[in-house]
């Protein structure tokens, strides 16, 4: 089965937010006021995402990537994780972390069956880290990826980049790749939650790859199958890649094959549209059939392409934290 939607592109990556509880406070991410934290009963157990996880599946979703809020904070994620793994049809399971309980987890995750993790990693300089993730604690982070680096997961590394807090960090991100085979992505800061300036902190891609071009010469890398969207390059003499992801200089709609379902079964065709399906009432009458129509509804939905543009910002403001980014 293939999930087409009216523009014609093939829909098959779910991204699955599992919680809106996070250990970390990212500024970027959640507003400074802290958010409202989503009622217990609202937030659907680990057999209602499954049956969402599955039959997404069945209807041709492919790839699907856990995220949160802070995924590893919901307790009994990594046997959650092992079901999905386990959904026959799938054959990507991800997951996205801020690394935090990594040294404790990576090896659950591995046995649980999840083939790769993103960490979200905003500076490496203890006090600029701090002050992104108000008070999160970078060794910690550290030690979780090399964690994951010994249990032999492929580490991918995503950093916001920020003029005036982290962008002098660039060079710094990028030398990463050089030594280790990670994948470095650097993500254009975006709008989430609206604040007044938020142009002035995006950085745009292109600024990115330039400045790194006065430090090092890289060349495109042919992307992968189920690959996400961003633009890869290897740094000359370098073992890992570095890419950029540019949702607010140069979207990439056109690709886009993904729709997000957050922990309360809402589920989003685009992450800047504030048009939403509320998936809850299906699972919660094992309306199998109803919940095949609702993401087939969705899918034939989805926009063509976001508004955003470093100009206007027209969607409602949102944590990020709730639908997973
Ligand atoms: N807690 C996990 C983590 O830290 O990776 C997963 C959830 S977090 C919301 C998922 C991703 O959203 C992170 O990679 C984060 O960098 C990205 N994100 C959140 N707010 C963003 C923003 N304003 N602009 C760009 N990316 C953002």
């Amino acid at each position: 089965m293939e999930l087409i939607d009216s523009y014609g592109r093939k829909i098959n990556y779910l991204r699955l937010s599992v919680t809106d509880r996070c250990n970390m406070r990212c500024s970027y991410c959640m507003p400074v006021e802290g958010i409202t934290k989503l009622h217990r009963k609202d937030i659907l157990g680990y057999d209602e995402l499954y049956r969402i996880a599955r039959e997404a599946v069945t209807l041709g979703i492919e790839k699907i990537r856990v995220t949160g809020g802070e995924p590893l904070v919901r307790k009994g994620i990594s046997a959650f994780l092992a079901r999905l793994a386990g959904i026959p049809g799938l054959k990507q399971l991800v997951l996205t972390t801020n690394g935090l309980r990594l040294v404790e987890m990576t090896e659950e995750l591995r046995t649980a069956g999840v083939q790769r993790l993103n960490i979200s990693l905003d500076s490496l300089q203890p006090e600029i880290f701090s002050r992104i993730t108000r008070g999160g604690d970078l060794s910690r982070v550290m030690a979780g990826i090399a964690a994951a680096e010994h249990s032999g997961f492929p580490i991918k590394i995503n950093m916001v980049v920020m003029r005036g807090i982290n962008d002098a960090e660039i060079i710094d991100f990028a030398s990463l790749a050089l030594n280790k085979p990670y994948t470095i992505r650097f993500i254009e800061y975006m709008p989430v939650i609206k604040d007044n300036n938020w142009a002035s902190l995006t950085v745009p891609g292109n600024e990115i790859l330039e400045r790194i071009s006065e430090k090092f010469s890289f060349s495109p890398v042919e992307n992968r199958e189920l690959a996400g969207p961003a633009r890869e390059y290897r740094i000359e003499g370098g073992v890992g890649t570095i890419g950029v992801i540019t949702p607010i200089s140069g979207h990439f709609c056109q690709g886009c094959n993904r729709i997000r379902v957050t922990s309360t079964g809402i589920a989003r065709g685009c992450l800047f549209s504030n048009a939403e399906t509320d998936l809850k009432p299906y699972v919660r009458t094992y309306d199998t059939r109803g919940l095949h129509q609702a993401l087939h509804q969705l899918v034939t939905s989805k926009p063509d392409m976001h508004q955003l543009s470093a100009r206007q910002a027209d969607h409602s403001p949102f944590p990020m934290a709730r639908i997973g980014g």
